[in-house]
């Protein structure tokens, strides 16, 4: 299929991954979030489960994310967040003009609320300025560098130590084992003037940080004596998991010009449906959307009804419609299960030869009534906040997995080899060097988006790789 095809379950394949593009919403999970099975039980067909570590093991490194790439916002009104040892180094951006219907409806249910918190400079922050709340953040990479991504930060840092070469253009299509099993290397093909080139470099320790998919798809490329079925993969875990998130919400239209263009649109968030919510696994944080591309109004407008499909009246309703438009929505956490999987395509090969991600299974039946419940709060709060058109919103795929641009999972970590990939480090059983450092890692992917989680996972993985490898402390 084409990249266009929402089944492709896009990401972004290039230096910075997905926070080139991404709308840099920084939630931390909150201490639920890592402890699902205890808290909810294992819903049949599911492979709902703890995580090897909590909250509190975590935060530090969410610290560190929030302070070395630098998140603006208020950690104040967050219902369920965990305990913190200080705020955001940014205050938040100015609301977007659909924040004050939202305040005020808000008020009127007694809902908490806070702003939202976002890899967006508030203030100049990193030597890069202050964001001038053009609107272009989700699907874009920032005009005016004021959006933070693993390209302007992370990256430049590690290359000024002189102890980092970024690679580009090249793939790694394989790691290189030695008789026994080990790694000591990475595979790379690259295309010079239409031609393949591959290259092979030793490596003592191995990272993988390819995405959830990317990542699955090369530990399964890979097999070996010892194991068959590739990398990692002995107990016929890696893959399995993969997940995502349903956006549940609602479309509010009102009688007064609310949507005001200024970027990046999310400024107002209820994490009170996160979770205990009753008849419900876990539950999401709700917020007024980025500021929308005319297109994507049209496209959803005219799928939900409020817009006609073509001529005169579209053009009318388009014009009438965008500016008294918002939507109110969030991640529903979803509920994990074994049949949800990448494998490996046995038919069809990318450029390199190397067989593409076959995606299969769908969603688990409690994803459904998560949504239902969280696009009724959401009519709920538009409905107070003065909308007098308001219609239920759900996006989940209509065929296979859930996975998307937040897909988490299929390598995740635990505390026992038969039911994880990785240690709580990260290290993949059986392998001293191998590590994972993405989404992959996930046990669960939170009922919020999930950038900030996978970057302070990042910072734990590779501190743990850097000590063991030489003896450093701290
Ligand atoms: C449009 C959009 C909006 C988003 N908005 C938000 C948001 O507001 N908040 C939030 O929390 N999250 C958001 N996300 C999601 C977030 O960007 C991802 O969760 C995150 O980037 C995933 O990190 P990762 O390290 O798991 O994978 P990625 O970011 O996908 O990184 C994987 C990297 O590996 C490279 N790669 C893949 N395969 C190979 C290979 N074989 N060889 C060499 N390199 C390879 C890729 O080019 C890429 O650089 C958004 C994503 C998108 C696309």
């Amino acid at each position: 299929m084409w990249p266009t095809d929402g089944r492709w379950n896009n990401n972004a394949m290039m230096v910075g991954g997905g926070t080139r593009l991404y709308g840099a919403q920084a939630w931390r999970f909150c201490p639920e979030d890592f402890r699902m099975a205890s808290t909810y039980g294992t819903p049949d067909g599911s492979s709902l489960a703890d995580w090897p570590i909590s909250y509190d093991d975590l935060e530090p490194d969410y610290d560190r994310a929030e302070w070395e790439l630098g998140v603006s916002g208020d950690p104040s009104g967050n219902t369920y967040a965990g305990p913190r040892h200080r705020g955001y180094p940014m205050p938040p951006l100015p609301p977007n003009g659909t924040a004050a219907p939202l305040r005020q409806g808000a008020a009127h249910l007694g809902l908490s609320t806070s702003p939202v918190p976002l890899l967006i400079n508030s203030v100049p922050y990193n030597g890069r300025g202050a964001c001038i709340q053009c609107g272009a953040c989700v699907g874009f990479g920032c005009p005016g560098e004021f959006k933070t991504d693993t390209r302007n930060t992370a990256i430049p840092r590690a290359i000024a130590t002189g102890r980092c070469d970024v690679l580009t253009e090249a793939q790694a299509e394989r790691l290189i084992t030695d008789a026994g099993g080990r790694v000591t290397g990475v595979a790379l093909a690259t295309e010079a003037a239409g031609v393949p080139v591959r290259r092979e470099i030793n490596a003592d320790q191995v990272l993988v940080g390819a995405g959830a998919i990317e990542t699955a798809r090369l530990l399964l490329n890979n097999p070996s004596q010892q194991e068959l079925h590739g990398l990692g993969n002995n107990h016929d875990l890696v893959g399995r998991n993969l997940q995502g998130h349903v956006y549940a919400g609602a479309l509010a239209m009102f009688e007064q010009p609310v949507q005001d263009c200024v970027g990046p649109g999310p400024s107002i968030s209820t994490n009170d449906y996160r979770h205990h919510n009753d008849g419900v696994v876990g539950g999401a944080m709700l917020a007024n959307d980025f500021v929308p591309m005319p297109l994507f109004v049209y496209s959803l407008g005219s799928r939900l009804g409020v817009i006609p499909g073509w001529g005169t009246a579209s053009k009318t309703a388009m014009r009438d419609l965008y500016s008294r438009t918002t939507l109110v929505m969030g991640p529903v956490q979803e509920i994990p299960n074994p049949e949800s999987r990448v494998t490996l395509d046995p038919a069809v090969r990318d450029r390199f030869g190397m067989p593409v991600a076959r995606l299969s299974g769908t969603l688990h039946a409690e994803d459904h009534t998560t949504a239902a419940f969280v696009s009724d709060r959401a009519i709920a709060w538009a409905k107070a906040s003065g909308a007098t058109r308001v219609v239920p919103l759900t996006l989940a795929p209509t065929e296979g997995p859930s996975a998307g641009q937040h897909q988490a999972g299929t390598c995740r970590m635990g505390t026992d080899p038969a039911t994880s990939v990785t240690d709580a480090h990260g290290r993949v059983w059986g392998h001293d060097n191998l590590h994972i450092v993405d989404g992959s890692l996930h046990v669960t992917d939170g009922g919020v988006n999930p950038v900030l989680t996978i970057l302070a996972l990042a910072y734990r993985v590779s501190r743990a790789v850097a000590q063991r490898s030489t003896g450093m402390r701290g």
